[in-house]
């Protein structure tokens, strides 16, 4: 267990993951199949399978003779994620899969079918270093930082599911992904700028999905950020912010005693000039913590006039925790605080709750 106010940036040395196609972008995979005595084109032919027409099982891979398949299975496509238990509310249209990597670490992902959209919550850690009193997954520390395969399947493996009809509301395809599950993405920067490249690019080097429709979500690591907006990638940056003043901050996100309020929305600013891509502040309501009025109208002063979308999170409360959501009506004048400043605003609806599938309920109900 981490101390109190203890920040965690650097992941414990576990033993790596095996390798995995996933890890790796074209030329690696190449490179990889004629050091295992493959023929280099194998790669691609396998990618095909496994990104475009998403199939895991070699007997349909008729274009490459069965000999190669089970070495190419062997050698590149370890099982990274075991399920350990999936579980289902909302008509069945939010699945929760509780995952069991290599070294028995546990993960979870979360799919929420929407009427127009499928959005997937994915892990980038195992547990997380940063230390938010709030967040369950923070509570339990940081086991070890995921592979960029390990990150990839786990979209892999919802939109899989989605292809062969697994999902209430017949077939689909995954057309957001957000990382808010477990974990600090920006502490895992190569595996998750990895994991972004594989899940954008069109196969066979990855699944093909829009920039537009992945979210990163950060506590705010300042350098990092600033290294994102450099990558290229127009994927969408989401700040927990949590709180408008220092103070509060840094109690509720700890890293806050690093990076202030004002250098990291300077960073999101940035992010927003490079990109074009509206940020999103994230801030969890908690009653009588960093629910008054006062504190909204500070946020809503400091965001006004910027490429900013605030989505406000009702707390969802931890086992033990003396913290709860806002009351309604402190909610409902938080809302229009911001939006008398001209601030766009949503309340994030409560998908997977009685599954906790929920923000910061990840795994810490695992078995
Ligand atoms: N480490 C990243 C991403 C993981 S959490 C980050 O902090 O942004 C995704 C979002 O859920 C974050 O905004 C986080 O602060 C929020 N969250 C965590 N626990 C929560 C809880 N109990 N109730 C509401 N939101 C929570």
């Amino acid at each position: 267990m981490p101390s109190p106010g203890e920040l965690v940036f650097d992941a414990p040395r576990r033993g790596k993951p095996p390798v995995h196609l996933m890890d790796l972008d074209p030329a690696g995979r190449k490179a990889a199949f004629i050091e295992h005595g493959l023929p280099g084109y194998r790669a691609d032919q396998v990618s095909r399978h496994w990104l475009a027409r998403l199939s895991d099982d070699p007997g349909e891979w008729t274009d490459i003779p069965e000999s190669d398949r089970a070495e190419i299975v062997r050698t590149m496509l370890p099982t990274l994620l075991t399920p350990v238990r999936t579980i289902s509310c909302d008509d069945g249209t939010t699945v929760k899969s509780l995952w069991r990597l290599h070294d028995g670490a546990l993960v979870e992902s979360v799919l929420m079918r929407y009427p127009e959209r499928v959005t997937m919550c994915i892990s980038s850690q195992a547990g997380c270093g940063m230390n938010c009193p709030f967040c369950a997954t923070g509570q339990a520390g940081l086991t070890r930082n995921l592979s960029t395969a390990e990150i990839v399947e786990q979209v892999v493996a919802g939109a899989r599911a989605l292809q062969r009809g697994e999902i209430e509301g017949g077939p689909g395809r995954v057309s957001n992904v957000v990382f808010m599950g477990m974990g600090e993405p920006l502490a895992n920067y190569r595996a998750v700028l990895g994991a972004l490249h594989r899940l954008t690019e069109p196969p066979p080097s990855g699944l093909g999905l829009s920039a537009r429709g992945i979210t990163v979500s950060t506590v705010g690591l300042v350098p990092r950020i600033r290294e994102l907006a450099d990558e290229g990638l127009p994927v969408t940056l989401a700040v927990s912010l949590h709180a408008p003043d220092d103070d509060l901050r840094d109690t509720l996100v700890p890293v806050n005693t690093r990076w202030k309020v004002r250098e990291v929305l300077d960073a999101a600013w940035e992010y927003a000039r490079a990109t074009h891509r509206r940020v999103s502040i994230e801030y969890a309501l908690i009653r009588d913590v960093n629910d008054q009025r006062w504190r909204a109208e500070l946020l809503g002063d400091l965001l006004a006039g910027h490429l900013v979308h605030v989505n406000l999170i009702p707390l969802n409360p931890t086992p033990g925790s003396a913290w709860t959501a806002s009351r309604p009506q402190d909610e409902r004048a938080f809302v229009r605080a911001l939006q008398e400043r001209g601030v766009a605003v949503t309340v994030r609806d409560t998908r997977g709750r009685e599954i906790d599938g929920a923000c910061g309920q990840l795994a810490a109900a695992a078995p």
